[in-house]
């Protein structure tokens, strides 16, 4: 082999902090809080990085030690982006909508030393949950004003308040040469039963992410615009926009936890913003606001871009939003790949009426990504359009194994003589131009509003139930959250009384279990669930049972055995 002669500049998140340090330390953030609105610049957050940094390492949180938040879309928690990975810490993002054991759960599988958390959700897990021995430090950012505030920290952990905390430490941090492939991050992928499946970004494969959203047919974010992630930075880091936005100079607004279109339509005016992303459910609410209000829709006249993504849209998405001229562009990506893997944007190759139809399907992979569909035989089907398979990606920012468990590699990685493929649990269809358009999914999750909910988890605890015999869970789809899921049972002494005590006490029986978002919207009475060649329910005819305009939510229905 002949070495090539350039320079080794590990690609690493400090390429962004520096940039944003040596370009654009005038830049803006601009948070939106319920108690009012909080600006800053970025060298602000620099600043405030530096010295979070400090106290960070001062508290002995060593390299590769993780660092948990807990927490909504803020300046704080950007600061944390920043500081956590730039230091050789580990950011470790926690899904703020778990449950306090599924908090505590994954505290311990990813041995966090620190959490920062944001004041609400301290008020909502604080009394309910243990936290591990290996957490020593808690962090309470104020978010919001609080009437218990003081109240209920648990007794051998450290706590500090992160004003307090950051404003004692020195401005300047001596910010150290990082490995490419050393961990920057960790998100793990929903809080299922089992082991956790925990994507372990490295600084490589985020430094890549972050500049493909800046490729023309990726996202395409410009030093020009203000960019509002309202999806929460819990989630695959608010899918790279807010290292997108540092990288690319842009503004960012943050909306913290209020993501109702009023609260929006206020940032968004606040900050002219120019692009912003979040789940269908959120946009689809935003729409009708703006269509019952008129004077709503001259506030967001900045809003011209909207990259949508988590679940599938339709033409009738599309064409509402863009009469009001705001582009919406479909996008597919999952937490292992960080998450961005499919943009539709590239269109010159098409027709009027393929442009037209095209626009629904997930897109093209944006350039670095490279996929293929699998049939059952684990041979690759034809890109003709009408072929599904499973999707499976290769590229320098999806996961080749998860963290701390060893057992996935064969279930979710194909290793083969050149590369590492991910088996992404979507089924898809790729046409002769390359569009690839989801058709359907694999893995037995549901996602509501574009939060997962397990459905082994469900059943599980429904089969712990002394009235039941048989349990299964699906998703029905939903025009609110896409998807909401539905409980069929068949009970172990099938009468009209215990049909109706069963249905009078499902609900209050999962709340113990479950968070109030995650119980069935209804369930469904069976004599007998159907079931395939192996013994195992089926859920594909579930499916299509209940989506075939049957009687759902009545609790006598009974489909025929
Ligand atoms: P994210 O935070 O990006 O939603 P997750 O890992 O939670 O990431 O979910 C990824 C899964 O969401 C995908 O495997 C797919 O099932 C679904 N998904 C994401 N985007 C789309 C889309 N545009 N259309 C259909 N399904 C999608």
């Amino acid at each position: 082999m002949l070495a090539g002669l350039m320079q080794q500049v590990p690609l690493s998140l400090n390429l962004v902090r520096e940039r944003v340090a040596d370009l654009f330390p005038g830049k803006h953030v601009t948070t939106r809080f319920k108690t009012g609105i909080h600006r800053a610049i970025y060298a602000d957050i620099l600043d405030r990085a530096a010295r979070l940094a400090n106290f960070i390492h001062g508290n002995g949180v060593e390299r590769g030690s993780r660092v948990a938040t807990l927490a909504w879309n803020s300046h704080r928690h950007l600061e944390l982006y920043l500081a956590v990975p730039c230091m050789g810490t580990v950011l470790h993002t926690i899904n703020a909508r778990m449950t306090a054991s599924d908090v505590a759960m994954l505290l311990a599988h990813a041995n966090d030393e620190m959490l920062f958390v944001d004041r609400s959700i301290w008020d909502v897990i604080g009394a309910d949950i243990n936290l591990p021995p290996c957490v020593r430090h808690l962090v309470v950012m104020e978010d919001e004003a609080s009437e218990v505030a003081g109240s209920n920290f648990p007794a051998g952990v450290v706590c500090h308040d992160y004003e307090d905390a950051i404003g004692r430490c020195a401005s300047v941090f001596a910010w150290p040469v990082l490995d490419e492939n050393e961990a920057a991050g960790l998100c793990y992928t929903s809080g299922t039963t089992g082991e956790p499946k925990g994507v372990l970004y490295s600084h490589r494969s985020t430094t890549l992410h972050t500049l493909a959203c800046l490729f023309a047919d990726g996202i395409a974010m410009r030093e020009r615009d203000v960019c509002m992630p309202a999806v929460p930075m819990f989630h695959a880091n608010a899918w790279g926009f807010p290292y997108a936005a540092l990288m690319a100079g842009a503004d960012l607004a943050l909306p913290c936890r209020q993501t109702d279109p009023a609260s929006l339509v206020e940032l968004i005016e606040a900050a002219q913003v120019t692009m912003a992303t979040a789940v269908p459910t959120v946009w689809l609410g935003f729409l009708s606001h703006l269509k019952a209000d008129a004077s709503a829709l001259g506030r967001v006249s900045s809003l011209k871009r909207l990259p949508v993504g988590g679940a599938a849209i339709g033409q009738s998405f599309i064409e509402e939003f863009a009469k009001l001229g705001i582009d919406v562009m479909h996008c597919w990506g999952m937490t292992e790949i960080s998450p961005l893997g499919l943009t539709n944007s590239a269109r010159s190759k098409l027709d009027a009426e393929e442009l037209r139809t095209s626009r629904t399907a997930q897109g093209l992979p944006i350039p670095g990504c490279r996929l293929r569909i699998v049939d059952d035989n684990g041979m690759r089907c034809p890109s003709d359009g009408r072929s599904s398979g499973e999707l499976q990606i290769s590229s320098p920012w999806a996961a080749a194994a998860y963290f701390n468990r060893a057992d996935t590699a064969s279930d979710s990685f194909i290793v083969d003589e050149e590369r590492t493929w991910l088996r992404t649990g979507d089924v898809a269809t790729i046409d002769p131009n390359g569009f690839v358009r989801i058709v359907d999914r694999a893995k037995d999750l549901i996602k509501s509003g574009g939060e997962w909910i397990s459905s082994q988890a469900l059943e599980l605890q429904l089969m712990n139930h002394p009235y039941i015999r048989e349990a299964a869970v699906i998703g029905r789809p939903d025009p609110k959250w896409q998807e909401r899921p539905v409980a069929c049972v068949v009970l172990q002494c099938d009468t009209p009384e215990a049909r109706v005590h069963f249905e009078e006490q499902f609900r209050p029986y999962l709340a113990r279990f479950f968070s109030k978002w995650q119980i069935p919207e209804d369930v469904l009475f069976w004599n007998e669930l159907p079931k395939g060649k192996t013994g195992k329910t089926d859920k594909i005819a579930l499916r299509k049972n209940i989506s075939a305009d049957l009687p759902l939510g009545s609790a006598n229905y009974a489909p025929p055995s």
